[in-house]
């Protein structure tokens, strides 16, 4: 079978096709008119999905060879997300739906992220249950365990901002533009980690808060600026490498108290934050030293992307599992 997927929910308007469990296409069309906002501004991001949802999707068939006709479903985020943003996805996909009279699969967003490791991948096998599932974006930071493909418990979750909003905010108060997240890991790769220290906040259980982080960087920052203006100028790959380690840190001590409390050693990652380098690299050490077995999504998994919409779309296609015309989306859309 062949089904189409639209992904919507925040500043990306992408389109795929499967094949089974096979990516045929996978078109992303970002919006760079938040750039100079320093951050997706909702109304925005909802006209530009207007303006990229036929195009995108007329791509995605044609990349993939393949006719509206042929499609034998059509799966779509509901949410999390942005409201406007949502909509456009939402209601394109019971429109498209409707005259192609097929069936229509709602998804989780949340849920696509962790899924994605089921893509059909000639260097990868998927994970096998159950697994640990660490979900870093910007948006979201939660520690899950996945004892099917829709059997997820939340073992813990961020209490303030997401990892991604950390990386992010941290760059916005070195002057970086938005989204910083992707700098940071790029001048990190010249720098010190161990340049500067940054506390590591104290949360119990298997939560985390990143909001103390962002706190520290700005106090830090305008203290040694004082001192010399051209501080960031001079230090910022020291400055970056320092707050990726410390963010690093936290994420993997959380995973190996996650392991350590449920016995289990299979850990995936997911989200757009898990095409972070230095996180990877701590995934990708710990199993060759804890002896764990890691899964880590390609990187055009990782951010936004309509392919891990088709997957969920896939596996509730042999389960039958249909949305009803009037289903609606959901800003916020927990599982
Ligand atoms: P959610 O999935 O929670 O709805 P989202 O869809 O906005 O949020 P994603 O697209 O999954 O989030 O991820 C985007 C986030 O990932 C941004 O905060 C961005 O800065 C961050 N990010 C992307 N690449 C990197 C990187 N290499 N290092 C650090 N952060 C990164
Ligand atoms: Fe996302």
């Amino acid at each position: 079978n062949y089904i189409l997927a639209i992904e919507s929910s925040c500043d990306d308007t992408s389109a795929a096709v499967l094949r089974n469990n096979n990516v045929l296409s996978n078109v992303v069309a970002s919006q760079k008119i938040h750039e100079e906002y320093g951050g997706v501004v909702p109304e925005l991001a909802s006209r530009a999905h207007q303006q990229n949802i036929v195009p995108v999707i007329n791509q995605a068939l044609a990349k993939a060879n393949i006719d509206k006709k042929q499609l034998s479903a059509i799966a779509f985020t509901r949410g999390p997300g942005l409201m406007g943003s949502l909509l456009v996805g939402t209601s394109f996909a019971k429109s498209m739906a409707l005259g192609l009279n097929i069936p229509l699969i709602e998804v989780n967003h949340m849920q696509a992220h962790i899924l994605a490791h089921f893509i059909q991948d000639k260097d990868m096998a998927p994970p096998k249950f159950p697994f640990l599932a660490l979900t870093i974006s910007g948006g979201h930071t939660q520690i899950l365990k996945v004892s099917d493909y829709f059997e997820m418990q939340v073992l813990g979750q961020t209490l303030d901002d997401a990892v991604g909003e950390a990386f992010d905010k941290s760059a916005k108060i070195l002057g970086l533009p938005y989204p910083g997240g992707p700098l940071v890991d790029t001048y990190a790769k010249d720098g010190n980690p161990l340049a500067f220290e940054f506390p590591i906040p104290k949360v119990n259980d298997l939560n985390f808060s990143f909001s103390g982080l962002k706190t520290s960087i700005l106090y830090f920052v305008q203290r040694k600026t004082k001192e010399n203006p051209n501080f960031i100028a001079e230090n910022l790959a020291d400055i970056c490498a320092a707050i990726q380690h410390t963010i690093v840190t936290i994420i993997m001590r959380k995973l190996k108290k996650s392991v350590k409390l449920t016995g289990i050693k299979t850990v995936a990652i997911g989200g757009g934050v898990s095409a972070n380098s230095g996180i990877r690299k701590a995934i990708l050490d710990a199993e060759t030293n804890l002896g764990w077995k890691v899964h880590i999504p390609k990187f055009e998994y990782c951010t936004d992307n309509a392919a891990m919409i088709g997957i969920v779309g896939y596996l509730k296609f042999k389960k039958r599992l249909f949305a009803e015309q009037d289903v609606t989306a959901k800003a916020r859309y927990t599982f």
